[in-house]
């Protein structure tokens, strides 16, 4: 180690401090500015040194190249003194160390072998001394002594010189010592420092990192900041509406509070009321019954002054394509009553050709004259005629059996009558749709006084004596499988018709669809047996039960509308083919079980013991509909044309008998 070189410059030169050194006190005589030079200008700094010292060393030399240093044998003691000190003084104690390290290192040389021998000394007071001549030996003697004593005393000066020097260079070396430990103890404060720069610079990293981490956490959580800010806008704005909404909601609630108290009240007196109304309903339901009890009596004696047997007589229009009628064919005179009487008579003019032919002159047309319950010309509608019904289908849910006919020849409108036109259209619909709907609306109403209802309808159809199911489907349709009449069960008066099927129905459109599958029905058997529609009577059943659970009754009665066979007689003149013979058998069973309908009513009428029900398959199945308690309409259906004159007249004296019948008082089936 260059003990010339600063320990502080050493740091300088291998490391960059990043904070100021802690001054260390330094015994150092270096000036501040020494220290803060840099290597570089050290070394040029230490260069003149070295050469200085070098110079030193070489005293012997020097004193011969630089012209200088012989005066120094001149200089004055003083002077030479001064001259040292000034070099000390501008070098300081380094370089004055320096000088005493290569004055020790060198022998201390005599001052006189210095001075050539041929050199004048100088001159005191600096002026040079005159040569003395060769022969002034005294004089050149007495200048040596002066020179003896002044080397003498130079070399005084110089022995106390080297002896400070000396001194200096103890202290100098001391002073090394000193810096060698100071430079030691340095240097471990400066691995220490290095140690801490180290740590502080991982540790700065560690901040670095920390910090970035830190600021993008931070952008992070600025961005939620922001969104959040924006949500809470939001939410205060949702928090002001919902606010608003709150005080609109709380306004409503005290009022409904306050109606709700009002009408709690409301509802306390009302329930009072109710009780007191509910009282006065028992009272006014009791009342009720034993005015609907009185209602169905008194509805029953009208119907019963009316008749319990009534004939309608019905006259169709003249269709399209048929011929007019002469007038005064077919009259409808007015009642008693005048024109606003409903008709209720009815003529008819007939010419007897034979006995116009026996006279030779035309013979006056002879009139018929007939009197019914009710009379229909021609331009009656259907509402009108079911009008006139309607009364008596009710006597159905009061428990009394209803029994209707159409009586009359094919084509007279007993069909139309009964079913109705044909298109569906409901100003046609004929008696058994409109009894229908009317029996579901009036069980309806009787539904609030404790009446349920119940209907199951059924459909048969009876040709030549044999009975037909005209709601077969399937299989069986069209086909209708034989079906027979038969007793409910042992000892019972009900009868059923054996695989015949009986349809609950509650409302219209049941209803409909039965008459579709029975017209369905119909049509299938005719073109397998020639129209036999018209030689076939019809007959379409409700079973009506009716129940008031509360008082424990019951009623029930069968409505039976009845679209009889056509009435025509076989012409007796006409030739008797195999069809005919056919025909006339067919038309034999139709008139057979027609007459023996009328001897039913005759023998009802006549209170006889023995009824001929039995006689034909149609009283049979209508027992329970006639006679008793039963009530009964027949529809004597006519043609207006003059052709059908004959058959008219027979069809009106076949009702007029009926007409006469009256059947006993009726009572109605309850339980
Ligand atoms: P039936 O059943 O007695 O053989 P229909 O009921 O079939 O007779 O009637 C024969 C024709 O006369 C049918 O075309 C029918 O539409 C028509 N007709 C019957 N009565 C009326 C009426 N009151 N008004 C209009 N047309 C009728
Ligand atoms: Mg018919």
């Amino acid at each position: 180690m260059d003990p010339q070189r600063s320990p502080l410059l050493e740091v300088k030169g291998n490391i960059e401090l990043k904070r100021p050194l802690i001054k260390a006190p330094s015994q150092l005589p270096l000036s501040g500015s020494r220290l803060k030079r840099r290597p570089d200008q050290m070394e040029d700094g230490l260069e003149p040194e070295k050469k200085r010292t070098r110079g030193l060393g070489a005293t012997t030399k020097i004193t011969t190249s630089h012209p200088r240093v012989p005066s120094l044998t001149t200089v004055p003691q003083t002077q030479g003194q001064t001259t040292a000190q000034k070099v000390s003084k501008k070098t300081g104690p380094r370089c004055s160390t320096a000088i005493a390290t290569g004055l020790k290192n060198q022998k201390p040389v005599p001052a006189v072998p210095v001075q050539k021998s041929g050199s004048v000394p100088p001159m005191a007071g600096g002026k040079k001394p005159s040569k003395r001549p060769a022969w002034d030996l005294k004089g050149q003697l007495c200048d040596l002594n002066a020179e003896l004593k002044r080397c003498r005393e130079r070399t005084q000066t110089l022995d106390q010189e080297n002896q400070q020097l000396q001194d200096q260079l103890r202290d100098a070396q001391q002073q090394v010592k000193a810096l060698g430990t100071e430079r030691t103890t340095l240097e471990g404060h400066l691995a220490k420092v290095q140690a801490q720069a180290e740590q502080g610079q991982q540790e700065l990293k560690n901040l670095r990192a920390c910090v970035l981490e830190l600021e993008e956490r931070l952008s992070t959580q600025e961005g939620l900041v922001q969104e959040l800010q924006k949500k809470q806008v939001e939410l205060q704005e949702e928090r002001r509406g919902l606010m608003s909404q709150l005080e609109e909601k709380e306004r409503r609630l005290q009022t409904s509070e306050a109606a709700l108290s009002s009408s709690q009240a409301e509802v306390a007196s009302l329930r009072q009321e109710t009780v007191a109304q509910a009282a006065l309903l028992t009272e006014r339901e009791e009342r009720l019954h034993g005015l609907e009890m009185e209602r169905r009596r008194l509805h029953n004696q009208l119907q019963e002054l009316k008749g319990n047997i009534r004939v309608f007589c019905r006259v169709r229009p003249v269709l399209p394509g048929e011929p007019t009628p002469p007038p005064g064919l077919l009259l409808f005179p007015s009642g008693p009553g005048g024109p606003s009487d409903p008709p209720t008579r009815l003529s008819l003019s007939r010419s007897d050709e034979r006995r116009g032919t026996l006279s030779g002159a035309p013979a006056p047309p002879t009139r018929h004259d007939f009197s019914f319950d009710r009379v229909f010309p021609p331009g009656s509608g259907q509402d009108e005629v079911f009008e006139e019904i309607a009364m008596l289908v009710q006597s159905a849910l009061d428990g009394y059996p209803v029994c209707i006919f159409a009586y009359g020849q094919t084509g007279s409108g007993k069909t139309f009558t009964m079913e109705g036109g044909p298109g569906g259209d409901p100003q046609l619909e004929g008696l058994i749709p409109r009894a229908l709907r009317h029996l579901f609306s009036v069980a309806q109403e009787l539904s609030g006084q404790g009446w349920t209802y119940s209907f199951v309808a059924s459909y048969v159809e009876i040709y030549n004596e044999t009975v037909r199911d005209l709601l077969a489907t399937g299989t069986r349709k069209g086909q209708g499988g034989e079906c027979e009449i038969r007793r409910a069960g042992p000892g019972s008066e009900e009868l059923t018709v054996t695989n015949a099927r009986y349809v609950p129905v509650s409302c219209e459109k049941e209803v409909d669809a039965l008459l579709h599958l029975a017209r369905q029905n119909r049509a299938v058997a005719r073109t397998a047996q020639n129209e036999r529609s018209s030689r076939s009577h019809s007959v379409f059943q409700l079973q009506i039960s009716g129940e008031h659970s509360s008082r424990g009754l019951q009623c029930g009665a069968p409505l039976s509308l009845v679209d009889l066979a056509g009435s025509e007689r076989l012409d007796p003149g006409l030739a008797l083919g195999p069809g005919e013979r056919e025909r006339l058998r067919e038309t034999q069973a139709i008139n057979s079980s027609l007459s023996t309908l009328g001897l039913v009513i005759m023998a009802l009428s006549n209170k006889e013991s023995h009824v001929p029900y039995r006689n034909s398959k149609l009283t049979y199945l209508l027992q329970n509909s006639l006679g008793g308690s039963a009530k009964m309409l027949m529809f004597v259906n006519i043609s207006p044309l003059e052709e059908n004159v004959s058959e008219s007249l027979n069809s009106l004296r076949f009702a007029s008998k009926v007409n006469q019948c009256v059947i006993g008082t009726a009572q109605a089936n309850r339980k």
